[in-house]
């Protein structure tokens, strides 16, 4: 590994939610590096090659699989999850979680892009938004909520934005959003999509941006998972909440595509590997815009 990213899934683990099958564990589902060595039936790798890991992992050969539908693989899982993740030295995965460094990208970026670029596209898929419609992005500043402001942009959408944070919302406009909003603050106009991963804190506003027709669409709940709605205002309104979470291995060839051609990866900040707990407390604190970064370099390898 060369740098590595972190994600709310290495905060939830710290705290043992889930508990990991068994110890020690390594978490981390994103990072780059170079292939030290290639097992058998691994595909076209060589040692020295540049890459980037995919961290969502699935069998390859069972139906779901086969007609593309990865994520609903009986075998799925998330590396740094239910397997050794990327905040170590080395990290062993198939050899379909790999894809090429894209060309112009720091280290830093290559390892940045992977969970929150895969999970903002597929959700915009999920939520089927196409240019000229209405985009709402709750709480930008996380790297699934900066990824969707620049994928909605370059999709054509015109892209709001909230943020409790004044200095996150004048990020999120230099990404591409049209106007950013306060938090909590009324939205002045309805979103044909919503994206929103807040749970139970934002839910009753997001409910109440959507427009006639309108998809809110979440990957996650990190200020609670319990939320109340109102049924007949959903079907009169001919309205859709979407689940989602990670994507493909098509998405994941997509979205190395997209940030190839230009799409903005936003790193945070980036720490020595050293200063892990450190770079934890950065997310935790909820300050960040886009991603931490963890750079494994000067680390000495002791294999
Ligand atoms: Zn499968």
């Amino acid at each position: 590994m060369v740098a590595s990213a972190l994600n709310h899934m290495d905060l939830w683990l710290r705290q043992g939610l889930p508990r990991p099958g068994r110890l020690p564990m390594v978490p981390g589902c994103d990072g780059a590096g170079t292939v030290s060595e290639v097992g058998e039936g691994a595909g076209p790798w060589a040692p020295g090659d540049e890459v980037v890991v995919n961290p969502s992992i699935a069998c390859g050969h069972c139906p779901a699989c086969l007609a593309d539908r990865s994520v609903d693989c009986a075998q799925w899982g998330i590396l740094g999850e239910h397997y050794w993740g990327t905040h170590g030295e080395e990290v062993v995965v198939p050899g379909a979680n790999l894809v090429r460094r894209p060309p112009g990208l720091s280290w830093e970026e290559s390892a940045a892009y992977g969970l929150c670029a895969l999970t903002a596209y597929r959700m915009l898929q999920r939520a089927r938004l196409r240019a000229g419609e209405r985009l709402l992005v709750v709480g930008a500043g996380g790297g699934v909520a900066s990824m969707a402001i620049a994928i909605g942009a370059r999709t054509g959408a015109e892209v709001l934005a909230t943020s409790r944070h004044e200095a996150k919302r004048r990020r999120a406009l230099e990404l591409g959003a049209a106007e950013a909003f306060a938090t909590g603050g009324p939205v002045p106009v309805k979103a044909d999509v919503v994206v929103d991963s807040s749970g139970s804190a934002t839910w009753a506003a997001s409910v109440r941006s959507l427009a006639r027709g309108g998809r809110l669409v979440l990957c996650g709940a990190t200020g609670g998972a319990r939320v109340e709605l109102d049924l007949a205002r959903l079907f009169y309104s001919q309205q859709e909440v979407i689940g989602s979470t990670m994507g493909t291995y098509r998405e994941f060839a997509e979205v190395t595509k997209l940030v190839a051609d230009g799409l903005p990866v936003v790193v945070d900040s980036v720490h020595r590997l050293a200063d892990y707990p450190s770079a934890l407390d950065r997310l935790g604190a909820g300050d960040q815009f886009g991603k931490v970064v963890l750079d494994h370099r000067g680390v000495t390898t002791t294999t």
